[in-house]
């Protein structure tokens, strides 16, 4: 960067210290010296010893030597850092303690790197490009999935040759087991972007097809996780979306004046339960008398659209498995199904951006805390010595901590500094928890009086500076990456979101050696013929393969017309 001419720093300088409210005490205001409860056992002395341990703990940490034979791959949809942040002071505090010193379960894995989650054509990006970039390793268009930036959005025949294989297509063609969980609809964006290719990531059910689209043979998602091509097609699909599976003709069977969506008259679900070993649930007691054993292909649908908050979850009609739940069935179904090989599972919490994008906070964290107990299961089914275990989020929200409140202040409260309750300078208090955007907005005719008003009531929507109505917004900052296991160390530093399909790739045994055939460049005895045509195993098939060059830079730009 070019300094900065003498004159204007100085001129910068004076017009900061003349600004008034800019002085440091001002900033930062004074404290009076009240006295604040802290835990019991928190001495000097012990912040200095687990500090000290902390830092010992680190330096001893080694990679793991072996490549991996599971991957997991965990995503909070839109839990941006202070997501997270909140979430672990919010599940402290629902444990009874003041909660800032407590941590989720996955604060807990030892690599952690950030990830800048902006899309080819987005500053701040949606689900679609960005969970493209995790599973298939590039970067692409807003509102497309597992296609590559030279495809155009909603532009079925553009799409055309732009495919670009997923991590869990790539382990299903070597004959590893798969498997997806999201308590959204199992064909939104995210878990999508894990089997689907499509120009359009609203192209859900056939009802949502474009003429161009069904002209051009586009096939909407939940007819691409039905009709999977690779390997014997995934073993475990569980979350919500049912009704982009039924016909319309078929009533719902949790809300009978409910209907599927579907107009080309398919049961998918039905398709799917047809095949030997199959299963079809959409309740609790189904899903729970599933035995992981007999089963070797389980697709459980909990609601028509998104399966319910955690916070609503036991007001639901037919009842719901917890995100913890359908991650432990999924491991012990994918166990059970791996044979010598591993397994691919990715696990989404879906609804955590769905909250925020209501501006309530409340139902955010309480999902956020839903995904960290279903970390928590995984590790406990799991070994560190042969699982790659990566917990990430595709974006951010606009989401804030602000004010000064005081430590173990209710995290869902109003900001309290010393005892007292804080004032903005409308005299009115003001919530920890906000959003720079959003439904939350409560002008123009100045904001409410919040002194008498629960603000850590679960509906409470969190107050926005910026009216937009329809839906709070997501935000372009970077989001963490946390990780255990065999390659778990590649994540260092700052990395483009696409690096995690391609630290989850070369960290998993089998997917490395076939990369490594296929592309070469990973030091073992030359695979290639003098005319450079590779002499291989046919690992997967050839369309993949096309894929998989497309996704490395191989493909061609469309011709513009
Ligand atoms: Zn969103």
């Amino acid at each position: 960067m070019r300094p900065l001419p003498t004159f204007l720093c100085t001129a910068i300088a004076v017009a900061l210290l003349s600004l008034p409210g800019l002085a440091a005490d001002e900033m930062h205001p004074a404290r009076k010296g009240a006295k604040v409860a802290t835990p019991d056992n928190e001495t000097p002395q012990r912040w200095y010893e687990q500090g000290a341990q902390a830092a010992r703990a680190g330096a001893a940490q080694s990679p793991k030597p072996n490549k991996a034979r599971n991957v997991i791959l965990f995503v909070g949809d839109g839990m941006g850092i202070s997501t997270v942040a909140a979430a672990r002071i919010f599940e402290g505090q629902l444990n009874g303690a003041s909660g800032e010193e407590n941590r989720l379960s996955f604060e807990r894995l030892p690599y952690v790197s950030l990830s800048k989650t902006y899309s080819v054509d987005g500053q701040t990006p949606d689900s679609a490009p960005t969970m493209t970039a995790m599973v298939s390793g590039i970067k692409t268009n807003q509102g497309v999935i597992g296609v590559t930036q030279y495809a155009r959005y909603n532009d079925c025949a553009s799409a055309n040759g732009q495919s670009v294989a997923s991590i869990l297509e790539i382990a299903e063609a070597l004959g590893l087991a798969t498997g997806i969980v999201s308590t959204a609809r199992i064909t939104h964006a995210t878990p999508a972007a894990t089997y689907a290719h499509t120009p359009n990531r609203d192209w859900e059910s056939d009802a949502e097809l474009s003429a161009e689209a069904k002209a051009n043979g586009c096939k909407d998602i939940a007819r691409q996780l039905v009709e999977f091509p690779y390997g014997d097609g995934l073993e475990v699909a569980l979350g919500g979306g049912r009704s982009y599976f039924l016909p319309n003709t078929v009533a719902d069977p949790e809300d009978a004046s409910a209907f599927g969506r579907r107009r080309d008259g398919r049961n998918l679900a039905q398709e799917w339960a047809s095949r030997p070993g199959a299963a079809y649930v959409w309740n609790q007691a189904q899903f729970d008398a599933i035995d992981p054993r007999s089963t070797h292909k389980l697709l459980g649908l909990f609601e028509g659209s998104h399966m319910e908050y955690e916070y609503d979850r036991p007001t639901d009609a037919g009842k719901e498995p917890s995100l913890a739940a359908m991650t432990r069935k999924s491991i012990e179904i994918l166990q059970a199904n791996a044979g010598d090989k591993g397994y691919f599972l990715m696990v989404e919490g879906g609804r955590v951006d769905h909250a925020h994008h209501a501006g309530n906070a409340s139902r955010a964290l309480s999902d956020t805390v839903a995904l960290s107990d279903a970390v928590r299961a995984a590790r406990s089914l799991t070994s560190e010595d042969d699982t790659l275990i990566v917990v990430t989020a595709d974006h951010s929200h606009v989401f804030t901590i602000a004010g000064y409140p005081d430590r173990g202040n209710d995290i869902l409260g109003k900001v309290v500094t010393e005892g007292q309750l804080a004032l903005a300078d409308d005299g009115k208090p003001y919530t920890t928890l906000g959003y720079a955007n959003g439904p939350g907005y409560r002008g123009p005719g100045g904001r409410p009086d919040l002194t008498l008003v629960d603000t850590a009531h679960p509906d409470f929507l969190q107050e926005a500076a910026i009216p937009i109505a329809a839906s709070e917004t997501h935000a372009a900052e970077d989001v963490g990456i946390y990780a255990s296991g065999p390659g778990a160390h590649a994540f260092q530093g700052v990395v483009e979101q696409n690096v995690i399909f391609h630290v989850m790739s070369q960290s998993q045994k089998d997917i490395n050696a076939f990369l490594c055939l296929l592309f070469g460049g990973c030091g073992t005895p030359t695979n290639t013929t003098p005319a450079g045509k590779l002499t291989r195993p046919p690992l997967a098939p050839p369309l993949m393969e096309a894929d998989l060059r497309a996704g490395l830079g191989g493909g061609k730009p469309p011709v513009r017309k």
